[in-house]
């Protein structure tokens, strides 16, 4: 006898973000900043605060309150999860049933289409291109149940805006599914609208624009029945109590927040700045304006320019017709040209 795993098992590997370590990371769309630095005697209060031997507080109730006070929500509409990733997870589980079709868009985030598959949902794949026209229409072709996409997104860097969102929202009784992650950088947030529409879930993150990747803490906001439900399907435990305590220790530097939130637009800013101009370069496609914490650099070359980058110990993320850059302090991003310029210029000899 031998024991089989599943088919969809089988292929499966496990996630590795980047093989090997490189003295410059700007491949994961963390902020450059660490919350250490400054932070370290906040950030040690708040963890000794903890009762190790106790289990967490399943609602994760004080950090629910300060995430809905930075962002003017009502705290009854707000769940915690282990990353937004968790969510995610919960979310398609919950919410779908076995075979249900689900819409993915096109580029976006690939956990949701992993999660979806995990769960025997059914994801199509639809492009951004034609807009939430477009979109609404797949939606009543295909009968999905659920909807689920990043605005503003991840890979392109490029969003929807609140009214075209809306659109969507009003048009269809699927769930929509909203992945705000990079909405900081942005100001076309639909967090105001939650509630007010039976078929809103917002999520965010604390990995990206607030600085706290390590401690795996994400947010749904919904309406009440949503957020109930959540609640019920969720592992009781899953924020643990650390994160909890430390995340509402920070959280709650709302001044600092909004300082480090421009100061990581400024580097993506400084960053655009120094790579449009090489869109001249035969090598280089186009570099699109860009509405998040990283940079699009669209090229054939992407595959090559990767390798090269790496060898000079640079991460970026690497796509089949684009490379990401992730903003960083001025000195990654100096480098970074550096770099980047010197590659291009040999790409161009050849
Ligand atoms: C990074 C990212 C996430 C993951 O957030 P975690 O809270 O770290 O799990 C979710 N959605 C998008 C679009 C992201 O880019």
């Amino acid at each position: 006898m031998s024991y089989q795993l599943n088919e969809k098992l089988r292929d499966l590997t496990p996630y590795d973000p980047i093989e090997g370590s490189f003295s410059i990371r700007l491949d994961a769309n963390e902020a450059y900043f660490n919350l250490n630095d400054e932070l370290a005697e906040v950030i040690s209060v708040a963890a000794n605060e903890v009762a190790l031997n106790r289990y967490p507080d399943p609602y994760a109730r004080v950090v629910c309150q300060k995430f809905a006070a930075l962002y003017g929500l009502n705290p009854e509409l707000v769940t915690a999860g282990n990353g937004s990733d968790e969510l995610i997870s919960i979310i398609l589980a919950g919410f779908l049933q076995k075979g249900d079709k689900v819409l993915t868009l096109t580029p976006d985030f690939s956990m949701y289409r992993f999660y979806a598959e995990i769960y025997e949902a059914i994801p199509t794949t639809y492009s951004k291109e034609q807009g939430m026209e477009g979109v609404l229409a797949a939606l009543e072709k295909t009968g999905a149940k659920a909807v689920i996409f990043s605005n503003p997104c991840n890979p392109s860097g490029t969003g929807f805006s609140k009214d075209e969102v809306l659109k969507l929202v009003t048009g269809t009784d699927a769930l929509v599914i909203l992945d705000e992650a990079y909405m900081d950088f942005w100001d076309q947030s639909l967090l105001d609208c939650v509630g007010k529409y039976d078929n809103l879930i917002i999520l965010k993150t604390c990995s990206k624009a607030l600085g706290m990747a390590a401690i795996r803490l994400g947010f749904a906001v919904c309406p009440e029945v949503i957020t109930k439900a959540i609640r019920a399907v969720k592992s009781p435990y899953n924020v643990n109590s650390l994160t909890q305590s430390v995340g509402a220790a920070l959280l709650s530097d709302v001044e600092r927040i909004h300082h480090r939130i421009d100061a990581l637009i400024e580097s993506r800013n400084a960053l655009f700045a120094s790579i449009k101009p090489l869109e001249a370069s035969p090598v280089i496609q186009s570099v699109p304006e860009t509405v998040t914490n990283f940079i699009v650099i669209y090229t054939e070359y992407a595959a090559q320019i990767h390798q090269a980058l790496l060898k000079k110990g640079i991460a970026v993320r690497k796509f089949p017709a684009f490379l990401r850059i992730t903003a960083g302090t001025p000195a990654e991003n100096e480098a970074f040209v550096t770099a980047f310029r010197e590659i291009i210029k040999e790409l161009e000899g050849r």
